[in-house]
């Protein structure tokens, strides 16, 4: 066999695609913009701008399902920067992030979660987001739910996230949490968004799980 032929021979083997697995891939539709289904572009809290390579982020949506008419409704979503990210955590009580970081290592094996859902070759997103980290409820399942994924710049990233949470373990996730911490949460929320008060009294407890 010529070598050009050996060359082409070797590098069409499938042994060849599976040396190469990504831990990246690029951002799926259910995590971009659902009004124009392109990705974010900036944080919603500074306005960088965030789809240039090696700038890390964070998407968060919450989703409301109406089972009986089989639709689902975006309550809000946005992307925010590492940056900001940290700079709320920071504004929150040092309690509150223990007690949180408590509750979900008691509940999630982040390390086991990890292997399982990238022991497949190819990166779908869908295993990480069908069921709720915490409790295992199936998505079609939830009357409300958060889901989250880390971006780097075009591309999401496979780390704990991404992740959907339901709307039972953000409940007892928010119980956690001081008044402080609340309090921080809310301005934020305030300040992003500026939610009508119907809906602010609807999500209840459902918006202290975002950060
Ligand atoms: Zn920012």
């Amino acid at each position: 066999m010529p070598f050009h032929q050996q060359i082409q021979a070797k590098m069409d083997t499938p042994e060849d695609s599976f040396d190469f697995t990504p831990d990246m891939i690029e951002i799926p539709e259910i995590f971009r913009n659902s009004l124009d289904k392109k990705p974010f572009e900036r944080c919603i809290s500074c306005d960088k701008y965030l789809l240039e390579d090696g700038t890390p982020y964070v998407i968060e949506k919450t989703i409301r399902n109406y089972k009986e008419h089989n639709v689902s409704d975006v309550i809000f979503e946005y992307a925010i920067c590492m940056n900001c990210m940290a700079n709320m955590r920071q504004a929150m009580s040092k309690e509150s992030l223990e007690k949180m970081e408590q509750y979900f290592m008691s509940q999630v094996d982040p390390l086991e979660r990890q292997l399982q859902l990238l022991n497949n070759e190819t990166l779908n997103i869908e295993p990480w987001i069908s069921h709720c980290m915490i409790k295992g409820t199936a998505r079609e399942a939830l009357d409300e739910y958060q889901i989250c994924c880390q971006c780097d710049g075009k591309n999401i990233v496979f780390t704990i996230m991404p992740y959907m949470v339901g709307g039972q373990a953000m409940e007892e996730m928010a119980e956690l949490l001081s008044a402080k911490s609340r309090g921080e949460i809310d301005d934020f929320m305030d300040n992003n968004f500026g939610l009508p008060p119907e809906l602010e009294k609807e999500l209840g407890d459902f918006k202290y799980v975002l950060i």
